[in-house]
């Protein structure tokens, strides 16, 4: 994989060698799209869909060709099923407020899962007590994965949408998504599938999944940041009413009322961010220039031959060992203290851990990774999360090795 591409990665960090494992938080920008972006507001900066005159009309083909880029990329019927939003957390707040005021009432149920990150929880908790509806949670099992028995005894009439994440971001595991989107069609219900995770890792192709909506964001797959994508089924996006109203949303406005534009632009308030829709095209044709196969057998390669070194470091818990993940590793330290009268372990605090490697310049994460209820149910105050994008080489892993048996050694 061509490091070359990525400028930040020369940078050196507290005078050390920059290795960057927090790819899970976002990833780094490859040359072709910070070039992008220069490009937009070097050339054709101006603002979309309105204009007669020239460069708008380059930003407006620009932008609209970079959500036809998006459909290919997914697999989408149509371009009018991508919209473009902030990120996955503004996709999935839209979708809860458009479906919720559409579809839920009192007494209506929303799956979600134990694993959730905040964004595809607190949405689903506003939303419950606006409506008084109910938020349900498929539980863990012992080996984290989810309870699929306990999700079937879920499903029932008052369940109206299931929304789980495919790939955890911090256990880093792939959740059985075709199993629970078959599940929940059998009883007429729709999925959403949060994909900030996996749409960088793999191929996720929307009509081979059947999934009904799809979140995700641009700036975890080597885009900027502020652009994501809400994928919607065209049926579903029809039926729901606009989350939010202003211009280029609308079709007329009358003191007696609005009508609205047709998909996608009914989801789309105010001058969208099309330097940003353009720069995500730019990093999508990285990615399919280096293509899925080669991306996918290199991450699973780093993923394994990290948690084969870690797993041979005493003290280490790598949760959810040996399952298959998609460039997110997550564990703890525990060493053992001797008194005169017992052995104990005790947890190396994660933040300690991530503040000694960060001084070695190895960028990890530490805490809760804005899923609270999984931090709470592992039974820790959080954990170290190394996460790799396509730029990292077992060169990084070397080092991160290293320097945890040092930071290790300190703290013991
Ligand atoms: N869901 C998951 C699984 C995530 O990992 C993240 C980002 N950590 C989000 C949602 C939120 O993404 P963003 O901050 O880009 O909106």
């Amino acid at each position: 994989m061509k490091r070359e591409d990525f400028a930040i990665l020369k940078e050196r960090v507290h005078g050390r060698e920059l290795v960057y494992l927090d790819n899970a938080a976002t990833s780094q920008k490859p040359q072709a799209v910070i070039d992008a972006i220069s490009e937009a507001y070097t050339h054709w900066n101006s603002n979309i869909h309105r204009g007669v005159h020239h460069l708008s009309q380059v930003a407006t083909s620009k932008h609209e060709e970079a959500r036809q880029k998006v459909a290919d990329f997914i697999g989408a019927k149509s371009s009018d099923e991508i919209i473009f939003t902030k990120g996955t957390t503004d996709s999935l707040n839209a979708l809860a407020f458009s479906f919720g005021e559409a579809f839920i009432g009192e007494g209506d149920e929303i799956i979600v899962s134990g694993l959730e990150h905040h964004s595809n929880i607190v949405p689903w908790q506003m939303l419950c007590e606006r409506k008084k509806a109910v938020l349900r949670h498929i539980p863990l099992r012992e080996d984290l994965s989810l309870d699929i028995e306990a999700f079937k005894g879920f499903l029932s009439a008052r369940t109206k949408l299931v929304s789980v994440a495919h790939v955890s971001n911090v256990l880093g595991t792939i959740q059985p998504i075709e199993e629970i989107i078959r599940l929940a069609h059998a009883q007429g219900v729709p999925v959403c599938i949060d994909g900030a995770q996996s749409v960088p890792h793999m191929q996720v192709n929307v009509q081979a999944l059947d999934c009904d909506f799809l979140a995700f964001s641009g700036h975890k797959m080597y885009g900027p940041t502020g652009i994501g994508v809400l994928y919607g089924k065209r049926e579903w996006l029809e039926k729901l009413p606009p989350h939010e109203g202003g211009g280029e949303m609308i079709n007329h406005v009358r003191w007696s009322g609005t009508t609205y534009n047709e998909l996608p632009y009914k989801f789309e308030a105010g001058t969208p961010n099309f330097v940003g829709s353009y720069a995500l095209s730019k990093a999508i044709d990285y990615i399919q220039a280096l293509g899925w196969e080669a991306i996918e057998a290199h991450e699973r390669e780093l993923t394994e031959y990290c948690e084969a070194q870690l797993s041979a470091i005493e003290g280490v818990h790598i949760y959810a060992e040996h399952q298959p993940k998609a460039g997110v590793i997550s564990f703890n330290i525990f060493t053992n203290h001797q008194s005169p009268i017992t052995t104990h372990q005790s947890l190396l605090h994660p933040f300690d851990i991530g503040t000694l490697l960060d001084q070695q310049g190895v960028a990890v994460r530490t805490g809760h990774h804005c899923a609270e209820p999984l931090i709470d149910s592992l039974g820790v105050p959080g954990t170290v999360r190394v996460s790799f994008g396509l730029y990292n080489d077992k060169a990084d892993i070397d080092a991160f090795i290293a320097a945890l048996k040092k930071a290790i050694m300190m703290l013991s």
